[in-house]
């Protein structure tokens, strides 16, 4: 049996995500160690995160630099672009 309580699904998914703290992280690694269950959860994301994190990633921010208008006059325009 798993020492520590489940993390619940929001804490598995910042986990996958990696938006949890080192430590928070930590503990539920090793959780997951030990837990078939939350193992399986976890496998479970997968698909979830494939689209959920896409859809993160999709506003790409735009490299700050090209938004603005004065830096298409800069002596070099191609020292951002590298
Ligand atoms: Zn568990």
């Amino acid at each position: 049996m798993p020492a520590t309580a489940c993390p619940g699904h929001d804490e598995l998914l910042a986990y996958t995500l990696g938006r949890l703290s080192d430590v928070a992280a930590d503990d539920v690694a090793a959780h997951l160690g030990c837990c078939p269950d939350c193992q399986a959860e976890l496998a479970s994301f997968d698909d979830l995160e494939d689209t959920f994190v896409a859809q993160l990633r999709r506003p790409a921010p735009a490299d700050p630099y090209q938004a603005e208008p004065q830096w298409h006059s800069m002596p070099f325009p191609n020292w951002k672009r590298a």
